[in-house]
């Protein structure tokens, strides 16, 4: 089966995973971009605007992520991936460590079909869903961390915070995604 075929039928399964609803609403948000893509970028949960279109981060840190893809010469719809642990809008907003814990069963059968060279985890959601270890983001973001897995795992901060604080953190946000191309030019 193809990728885009195979990462279809994942879709499928999370419209139709009663699991993946509980608490919550809207569409799924399964994600979208390259089924062949070498970098997945990996968010929180989808927010309003995205439960409303089944798009994963078209809302204003959808538009923060999408400049700072574009801005490491990457086509944020044809060179990448993006995605998030948690695939509908959490009733309360925040996911619960359960909703991630399904999440990453998804995550990984898209991972597993991607083969990416490197998943960027924008925020600690993303991270402990993901590495599933406690993350403190402030700390360690803007390295790699080798899962021994074949696949590069880069920390950096949720574009949220950057709409939040953009002095603090869009700065520290643009260098690590610097960091990100330099990695994949490698
Ligand atoms: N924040 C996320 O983490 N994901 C989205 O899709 C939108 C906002």
């Amino acid at each position: 089966m193809d990728k885009q075929k195979a990462l279809d039928k994942i879709a499928k399964e999370i419209e139709n995973c009663e699991v993946c609803k509980v608490a919550k609403s809207g569409r799924a948000v399964p994600g979208e971009g390259n089924s062949d893509a070498d970098v997945v970028f990996i968010g929180e949960a989808p927010g309003r605007q995205e439960a409303a279109t089944g798009r994963p981060f078209i809302g204003r840190s959808g538009q923060l992520l999408r400049s700072l893809i574009k801005g490491i010469g990457l086509d944020d719809e044809r060179d990448v991936y993006i995605t998030s642990p948690v695939k509908y809008l959490p009733d309360r907003g925040t996911p619960t460590s359960q909703d991630i814990a399904h999440g990453r069963i998804h995550l990984m059968q898209q991972f597993a079909i991607i083969q990416p060279k490197i998943v960027v985890l924008l925020g600690r959601v993303a991270a402990e869903g993901v590495l599933q270890k406690k993350v403190f983001v402030s700390k360690e973001h803007g390295a790699v961390i080798d899962k021994k897995d074949g696949i590069k795992y880069f920390l950096t901060y949720h574009p949220a915070a950057a709409l939040r604080f953009p002095n603090k953190f869009k700065p520290l946000l643009q260098e690590d995604f610097q960091k990100v191309k330099k990695i994949l030019l490698k």
